[in-house]
This record gives C-alpha cells, sequence and structure tokens, in this order.
C-alpha cells in the first residue's frame, strides 16, 4: 500500500490555489510521534510505498533521512517544490524511485501561480540533480485558467523531466477562483487535450512514447484494467499527518470522513477499502476507467451537482481522446513496435492521480 508522510506542515511558498502552511488546527506543524512508531505501523505491510509529502518535505531533510533509514518500504516518493533538491545526500536522492516537482508549465504561468523567479529556481535545481539521479523526475502540474494545456505540457517535456502530470486546479479552490469555467473547458482545456493527444498518437507512430501521466494511466487501465479511483484514496493508499493520524487522502485533514484512525490503534490490512466513492460515480458508464477521478471532489462536491458534473464532461473527453489513442496502441503491439508492457505505467502508485 501506498503511505503518504507528511513531514511537516511547513512550506517556503504561498501558491495561489494552496495557501502554503497548512493550519495549525488543521494539523501540528511537526512530526509528534517517534519514527519507531511508524516503523511498527508499516512494518505489518511487506509492499509498502512510502511517499514524503508537505508542506514542503525537504524542509525537513534530517527527518526525511532518519525515516529512509528506518521505515521497512519497497519503494520511496517525494512531492516536492524542488527548491532543495540538491541538499539531499547522493545516496538517498538515488533512493528515491520518484521525484514528482510542483511546476506549472511556462515560466510566466508557473510564476503567476507559484511566485515571482519560482519557475527559474525549480527548472535550474532538477538540472542540478538530473546528471545523478536515474529515477523518474515527473513534473507535477496544477492546471488552472490561465494555463493552455497544449503549452505547458510540451514545455515540461522539452525539459529534464522523464514524465508530466497535471490535476485540474477544481477540487481545492472555491469556484469563484474561475472566471468562466465552461469557456475555459470549451475553448481552451478540452481542445489542448484533443490536440495533445493527437500529438502522442503522432510520436507512438514514430516508436516513441511521450511521458503525459494521465494518458498513460488511462490507457493502462484499458489495456490491463484496474479498479476503483486510481490514486487509490481510502483503499490502498492512506496518508499520516503530522500527529499520527491516518487519513484517507491527504487534502482535508479536517473532515471527518476522511478520519480513519491513528497509527497506534489501527493496522495496515484492517485500513484496506475503509472509504469509496458515492454515486453517480458507480453507475457511471466510464467507472471502470475513471474509477471516481478523486474521492476529496466526490465526498464534498465543494462546486454542487452541477459542477461535479461539468469537471466529470472533461473525464469524459481525455477517455474519448484515449479511446481513440488506444486502436493505434493496439496495432502497434501488433506489428511489434511496442511491447504491452511498455504501456504499463505507472508500475507502482507512486501518487499520479492518473485521471486530471
Ligand atoms: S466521470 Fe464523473 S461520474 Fe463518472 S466515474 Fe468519473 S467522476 Fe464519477
Ligand atoms: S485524487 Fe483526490 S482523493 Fe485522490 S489523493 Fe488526490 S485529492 Fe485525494
Amino acid at each position: 500500500m501506498l503511505y503518504i508522510i507528511f513531514l511537516t506542515g511547513v512550506c517556503n511558498l504561498r501558491c495561489r490555489y494552496c495557501g502554503g502552511t497548512i493550519p495549525e488546527e488543521v494539523m501540528p506543524r511537526e512530526v509528534q510521534y517517534k519514527i519507531e512508531d511508524l516503523r511498527r505501523f508499516i512494518e505489518k505491510d511487506t509492499d509498502a510505498v512510502v511517499a514524503f509529502y508537505g508542506g514542503e518535505p525537504l524542509l525537513r531533510i534530517p527527518l526525511m533521512l532518519r525515516m529512509m533509514d528506518s521505515l521497512p518500504a519497497k519503494r520511496f516518493v517525494i512531492q516536492t517544490n524542488g527548491f532543495f533538491l540538491d541538499k539531499i545526500p547522493l545516496s538517498y536522492l538515488n533512493r528515491l524511485d520518484a521525484i514528482l516537482v510542483s511546476i506549472d508549465g511556462r515560466e510566466k504561468i508557473t510564476d503567476y501561480y507559484r511566485g515571482h523567479r519560482v519557475y527559474r529556481m525549480v527548472v535550474d535545481k532538477v538540472r542540478k540533480i538530473r546528471p545523478h539521479y536515474g529515477g523518474d523526475i515527473i513534473a507535477r502540474m496544477a492546471v488552472s485558467e490561465e494555463s493552455d494545456i497544449y503549452e505547458e505540457v510540451t514545455h515540461l517535456l522539452s525539459l529534464p523531466f522523464d514524465h508530466v502530470h497535471w490535476q485540474l486546479n477544481v477540487v481545492w479552490s472555491p469556484e469563484g477562483s474561475w472566471h468562466d469555467f465552461d469557456s475555459w473547458v470549451h475553448h481552451s482545456y478540452n481542445l489542448g487535450i484533443t490536440r495533445l493527444a493527437g500529438l502522442w498518437i503522432e510520436n507512438l507512430k514514430r516508436g516513441k512514447i511521450l511521458g503525459i501521466v494521465p494518458f498513460l494511466g488511462i490507457i493502462k487501465r484499458m489495456l490491463f484494467g484496474g479498479e476503483g479511483l486510481p490514486c487509490g484514496a481510502g483503499r490502498d493508499a492512506f496518508a499520516i499527518a503530522t500527529d499520527g493520524r491516518i487519513l484517507a487522502c491527504p487534502i482535508g485533514g479536517e473532515f471527518e470522513w476522511n478520519e480513519l484512525g491513528d497509527i497506534w490503534s489501527r493496522g495496515p490490512e484492517e485500513l484496506c477499502n475503509s472509504v469509496d466513492v458515492e454515486e453517480p460515480c458507480k453507475s457511471c458508464d466510464i467507472y471502470p476507467i475513471c474509477g471516481g477521478r478523486c474521492l476529496f471532489a466526490n465526498k464534498e462536491r465543494l462546486w454542487g451537482e452541477n459542477g461535479f458534473t461539468k469537471i466529470c464532461g472533461t473525464v469524459r473527453h481525455i477517455v474519448n481522446e484515449m479511446e481513440r489513442a488506444r486502436e493505434v496502441v493496439e496495432i502497434l503491439i501488433q506489428e511489434g513496435i511496442f511491447r504491452r508492457e511498455d504501456f504499463f505505467y505507472p508500475s507502482f502508485n507512486n501518487t499520479t492521480e492518473i485521471i486530471p
């Protein structure tokens, strides 16, 4: 299972859609439990993936290194804003199987949402570690009204990232933070997805698989199956708050449905399949592929039923585009250009939630 560990609630940035440091009333700023207690909890799972999270987890590098030395995880992952990537000792850096770096695409878009000169800082740090790091570096975007999905993704693919993933800024922000979501979806996002799918297919025909995570994750479901939420929240992915509470989803430590006990009183096995999405997902025709997209959005419906349906429209569009791509993928596999397993990405839950 996947364990998302909050190393701190503190963040050195204040991005527009996030607000930075997690309020003290949601969870304490610093880890309150002993690493030994977390080790005892995780060691009952022989297939553990540990992902470091925050706040900004690299503000607590010594704690992270102690956890990497102590926790019996098969794989380690980090989600970071990238500012302190070059501070990780090389021997530990290369024990990370995936590094997800927050960046929103082109310089003007990243700096607009994340702050002045953030783009340059992040790209500089990624360039610094790239020659020394053999694992998967994933650009992780929050996509909002200023974003042009085609331009942002193709730009990031031109940088030293192996993969690009994104989440729409629609779960955790109130609808009022958009001027005109409907128009953006219709005139920008869906058209960009179609164009991006075309680019992806063209590259496949030339023998190249572009590392676009939502496309890969959807094709993986189409080829290999799979069940429920791709992020695994509440099923086989859980977050551990700084005070040792166990959460189904790392977003929203303050919601009752999200709290599943703590590391002292619960074990990994009994946590499995604790929380699931509700209707309309279970009877949706594309549920086998979408899986309900996001547990948080399904439970909270911050945009109401109408808003929920609008977001589903974006999922339907990307899934339709991937139906088109799937036909090409199947032909190329038959022709021996690719092996089926070339499309088995991600090979483990690396915290990319697949459906944007
Ligand atoms: S498209 Fe919407 S209703 Fe259908 S499974 Fe996904 S989130 Fe649920
Ligand atoms: S996709 Fe939604 S439910 Fe899953 S981890 Fe992200 S915010 Fe939580």
